[in-house]
């Protein structure tokens, strides 16, 4: 006898005590509460969303200094791109939540992240002073 009829007969038990239930009540009683305890527990098993701790373990170790590895496919890849879960039919966001990758990790190869960042920065200060030359050369243009 499994572990949901054994749950489902004493359901049913406690039913019997406050109504009256014929046998065939009964029988039914307890298949209906069995199938559905079953059924609870399965999908509860199939739980998409947990990440395992083998997989987190795996997503710690794709996103590398030169190079990220899809974990759905295994292509090595510098970016993981909307563009290509989109063959997985998923896009970033379910993709690390799957993963159990946090979703301010960037799917980008590490030096990539670094080089994109440093980039920002020498681009905000050349826009500074670009704007500050602009300026200036406006200013020359309007006085002569
Ligand atoms: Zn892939």
């Amino acid at each position: 006898m499994n572990d949901y009829l054994k749950e489902a007969i004493a359901i049913a038990q406690a039913q019997a005590s406050v109504r009256v239930m014929n046998e065939e009540e009964i029988i039914l009683f307890i298949q209906n509460v069995a199938n559905n305890l079953k059924s609870i527990a399965e999908s509860d098993e199939k739980e998409p969303d947990m990440p395992t701790a083998e997989m987190i373990a795996q997503a710690r170790k794709s996103i590398k200094e030169k190079e990220v590895i899809c974990l759905e496919c295994g292509k090595t890849m510098k970016v993981i791109t909307d563009r290509h879960l989109r063959q997985h039919g998923m896009d970033a966001a379910q993709y690390k939540k799957k993963w159990g990758i946090h979703k301010r990790v960037p799917l980008t190869c590490k030096y990539l992240v670094r080089e994109r960042s440093t980039r920002m920065q020498a681009m905000q200060l050349w826009e500074k002073r670009h704007s500050r030359q602009e300026m200036e050369e406006h200013d020359d243009s309007q006085s002569a």
